[in-house]
């Protein structure tokens, strides 16, 4: 029955970190509860099989229960992390990664620790918040979970610290400049989101303001306040987006301020970043993720490397530097016309953009690559890519994943032909339950 209260130990965390109850005749998974933590849980409702609850009643608590940075934590939905020490959250993932291995892909191989912040909080480079009227007032914030309902709130505690402020400023000027946020039941207002990217390597910072319509009343003005305020923002674009849909970036845009892109590095390559552009959100573990994987590719000047999954060519375009040639595929055109400039940019010639999906690729093509570097996304990849990769034969493939249970089903189509070396868990996304996993490969 729902508002059942049942008192139990948690014995095991799900694949999102919510805490397990394995009663006799039940399993019971419960927010915010850790492991080792005996509780008094309230069933919300049950579905498939599985009650779901919360706690009522902490009864005993674990030693790496903290109190959460954000005031917002367990309603957002975003973190799932807030209310732990980093250590348990870093031990939670290793063995999310040891479980989806061991379970769907049948690997015993042994998973290194994961590769975590110093800091795990304000990473985020990239930040977009809805903004509503509230009776007399405009609040901005992050919608709750699964609802469209804004919770304001003034600092997000994952994001770059020099977001909150910029925001602050938008929503004042609004209100004294008389700027409707958008609303939705009617379709009338002007600003529906506004998005920030930060530079981490460079003093640059971009605005994007999502509007409903082409113009808005004192929209110059708008812009001069904002940057003559913050110095630090150097370009403004406004995109224009009119439709009922959830999408946030619309078609269209004007570039109101500056040069409408903001450029950053990874491992010294710059990149120009535009408010579409696909760009890793957390700038210094990047860095970590490819340093590891370049380590364990061994690339050599005489390697053909194929950068499969490529997005804007980041690691095609830094692993360029120490290989004969390489090739980065991507689906995506925007991504794919991105790259062809930042590779420009770079003065890189070694270089082939091909904007096609992997699996047609590699099936047809009549190159031979010595290493593939494969970041699938979270569907993973396709048994026609994987078939088509054993048959190219490469001497090592490092597969990047940010879903363990793809990652395991892949691997067992190359278990026949390749070795696994190394398995290097990496924490992308501190505070929530995702990981990225590293997985090298050595032909047999
Ligand atoms: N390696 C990049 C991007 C990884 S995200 C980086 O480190 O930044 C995964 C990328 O795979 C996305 O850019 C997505 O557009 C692309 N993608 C998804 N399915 C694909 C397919 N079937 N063929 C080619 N690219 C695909």
């Amino acid at each position: 029955m729902k508002n059942d209260h049942i008192i139990g130990v948690c014995t095991d965390l799900t694949s999102e970190g919510k805490g397990v109850i394995k009663l006799f005749n039940e399993t019971i998974f419960v927010d915010a509860l850790l492991l080792g933590e005996k509780a008094e849980v309230e069933i919300d409702y049950r579905s498939h099989g599985v009650a779901y609850a919360h706690i009522v009643n902490l009864i005993e608590k674990s030693p790496s229960r903290i109190e959460p940075l954000c005031p917002i934590s367990t309603s957002c939905g975003g973190c799932s992390f807030q209310n732990t020490t980093y250590e348990y959250e870093l031990a939670f993932k290793k063995k999310k990664v040891e479980d989806a291995l061991h379970r769907i892909g049948h690997i015993n191989h042994e998973v290194n620790d994961v590769i975590g912040m110093d800091n795990p909080y304000n990473y985020r480079n990239k930040i977009q918040v809805p903004f509503q009227r509230n009776g007399k007032d405009i609040i901005y914030g992050f919608y709750k979970a699964k609802t469209h309902k804004i919770i304001p709130i003034k600092e997000c505690s994952i994001e770059d610290k020099r977001a909150a402020s910029i925001l602050s400023t938008i929503k004042d000027l609004m209100m004294s400049m008389h700027i409707e946020p958008y609303n939705e039941d009617n379709r009338s207002g002007v600003i529906r989101h506004v998005l920030i990217r930060t530079s981490y390597h460079y003093d640059e910072i971009m605005v994007v303001l999502v509007t409903n319509c082409d113009s808005f009343p004192s929209r110059n003005n708008f812009v001069k306040a904002l940057s003559e305020k913050h110095s630090e923002i150097t370009t403004v674009v406004q995109n224009i987006n009119t439709r009922d849909t959830n999408v946030i970036l619309g078609e269209k845009e004007k570039v109101l301020y500056g040069k409408g892109f903001i450029k950053d590095s990874i491992l010294g390559i710059n990149f120009n970043i535009s408010s579409r552009s696909f760009f890793q959100v957390n700038p210094v573990q990047v860095e970590r993720l490819y340093s590891k994987t370049f380590e364990l590719a061994h690339l050599t000047k005489d390697d053909n490397l194929l950068d499969a999954y490529s997005g804007v060519g980041t690691i095609g375009m830094i692993a360029s530097m120490w290989v004969k040639s390489v090739t980065c595929v991507e689906l995506e055109k925007s991504a794919h016309r991105n790259a062809i400039r930042n590779a420009k940019e770079n003065g890189i010639t070694n270089i082939s953009l091909i904007n096609a999906d992997c699996s047609e690729y590699l099936v047809n093509t009549d190159e031979k690559f010595d290493v593939v570097i494969m970041d699938a996304p979270r569907k993973g990849s396709t048994k026609e890519f994987l078939d088509a990769l054993t048959t190219n034969s490469p001497s090592r493939i490092i597969y990047i994943s940010c879903n363990p249970a793809t990652l395991a089903r892949d691997l067992t189509f190359l278990m026949d032909d390749y070795s696994i070396e190394t398995i290097q868990p990496l924490d992308m996304f501190p505070r929530s339950f995702h990981v990225e996993t590293i997985v090298s490969l050595a032909r047999k």
